[in-house]
């Protein structure tokens, strides 16, 4: 399967791991649009269909308490963040992910 995501979990495109579990792993994103910006993805190929079918029920709650695991890591809670997932014509790879932005003195520029 020709997916970008895939790629960077098989270890075929190097990326920037910042944290891992057995289900999911967390990169930087290549082209930050924030001091930290953090794409956070389950480890299998699962595409939006899938992921909002509700098949699998701890999907998203398991998903969202590794995302707050990254937020810790670089002490998001105490600068601000925003999460993020994206969804047909907004989404760029259609391997399931969240974005995890902040950092210091970032704010969004959309004002949301
Ligand atoms: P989407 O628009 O699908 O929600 O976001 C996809 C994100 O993947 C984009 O923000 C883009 O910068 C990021 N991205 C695309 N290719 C790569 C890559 O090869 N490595 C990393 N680390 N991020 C990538
Ligand atoms: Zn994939």
């Amino acid at each position: 399967m020709d997916c970008i995501f895939c790629k960077i979990i098989n270890g075929e495109i190097p990326s920037e791991v910042v944290l891992e579990s057995k289900d999911f792993i967390a990169i930087k994103n290549i082209h930050p649009k924030s001091p930290v910006h953090i794409l956070v993805m389950p480890k299998a190929h699962v595409e939006k269909t899938d992921s909002i079918s509700g098949k699998n029920e701890s999907f998203w709650s398991d998903f969202m308490l590794f995302a707050n695991g990254v937020i810790s890591k670089y002490d998001l809670d105490k600068f601000g963040y925003r999460i993020i997932n994206n969804g047909a014509g907004y989404q760029g790879v259609d391997h399931e992910h969240i974005h995890v932005m902040g950092g210091e003195n970032w704010r969004p520029s959309d004002g949301l």
